[in-house]
């Protein structure tokens, strides 16, 4: 889809005429022209020849039923993936992709292991909402309530359309979901955190971390050789100081690489700050690394909770559907080739 086309189409009809097709898109969530009877027969044909509305999304199902996963393919063939959850208390969460790959490598995950192609563009960001949103009302369900970044990619590197993207969900006007209920995850680029800090948006930031000490952190996520875990945290801080937000670390465990008693008081110490609360995840196991054992998960988060600091355990949503960051696209790598 090229959203950004509408404006020039709609250039010489009157002001109303814009609201309209913003309805018809983003509350309506119409998928092609012919449905938008309100229009007249030439611009609906005009509309459906220069911006067409088709997403071409391939759903692959949870055995579960709460999580659904996409595999979409962009105009130029390269394919991304996109994750629907739906959660206990309501919420239904769309996990979006913001790079086709990623570059940044990480040892643990199966898009750092395909290498980077290119940065999404912001219609093709929404477009992965609306295709969820799509598929919410045509079962008759509510529409999404919350977006994370925590797809394939790193959003600060393609900050831009990133921020432009979520500004136009954030619209009342458009998608009209709360900055609040919007989440992008980082390996811990300071620039972007910086940046998101001055941008007076509600959004919130997490840190994938995943290791208790730097010269771990070195060992699994190439992205702490030029950011040290002194120096992520001190920006960290100071985006706290900057916005009074809390912030998530996100912390995967896996099996004897950073799941020992040790990791977690030492996480435990890092953990010094009010803000800040950790997130821990069950490794879904993508290549060369192992789950944690349960028991080690359970003790873990209990050493945790003992020293005061703010703990969840992210549900392991969607093992069977390899929900995990572009494990899908990889087993569909020729696809990227393209
Ligand atoms: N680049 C961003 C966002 C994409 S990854 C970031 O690094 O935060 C979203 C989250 O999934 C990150 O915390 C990432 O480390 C985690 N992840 C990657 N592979 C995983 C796997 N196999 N199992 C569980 N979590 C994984």
């Amino acid at each position: 889809m090229k959203l950004d086309d509408l404006n020039d189409i709609l250039k010489d009809e009157p002001n109303y005429r814009r609201k309209q097709v913003g309805h018809l898109l983003y509350k309506d969530l119409i998928d092609d022209w012919s449905q938008a009877t309100i229009l007249s027969k030439p611009l609906r044909e005009k509309l459906n020849a220069i911006c067409p509305l088709f997403i071409n999304g391939e759903i692959i199902k949870s055995g579960d039923k709460k999580s659904e996963k996409a595999l979409i393919t962009l105009n130029d063939g390269a394919a991304i993936e996109t994750v629907l959850m739906r959660h206990k208390d309501g919420r239904r969460t769309v996990c979006v992709s913001s790079q086709v790959g990623c570059p940044m490598a990480c040892g643990f995950c199966a898009t750092g292991m395909m290498g980077f192609k290119r940065n999404l563009v912001k219609d093709e960001i929404i477009e992965q909402v609306l295709f969820w949103s799509r598929r919410l009302k045509s079962a008759g369900e509510e529409g999404v309530s919350n977006i994370v970044f925590m797809g394939m990619g790193e959003p600060f590197l393609n900050y831009q359309n990133v921020i432009a993207a979520i500004r136009a969900i954030n619209d009342k006007d458009g998608l009209n979901i709360g900055a609040r209920h919007i989440s992008i995850s980082t390996c811990g680029l300071i620039d972007g955190i910086k940046k998101l800090a001055k941008e007076n948006l509600q959004v919130n930031l997490a840190i994938s971390l995943h290791a208790s000490n730097n010269h771990l952190r070195e060992k699994l996520m190439p992205v702490a050789k030029k950011y040290s875990l002194k120096n992520l945290l001190l920006a960290v801080d100071a985006y706290i100081e900057k916005t009074n937000r809390k912030v998530m670390f996100e912390y995967v465990l896996i099996k004897n690489i950073n799941d020992s008693e040790v990791n977690a008081h030492e996480l435990a110490q890092l953990m010094h700050q009010p803000l800040y609360f950790v997130n821990l995840i069950a490794y879904n196991e993508t290549g060369n690394f192992k789950t944690s054992d349960k028991e080690k998960i359970i003790k873990f988060k209990k050493i945790l909770d003992s020293a005061g600091v703010e703990v969840v355990e992210r549900f392991s949503f969607g093992g069977d559907i390899d929900a995990a960051c572009g494990q899908l696209a990889n087993k569909q790598k020729s696809r990227y080739s393209k």
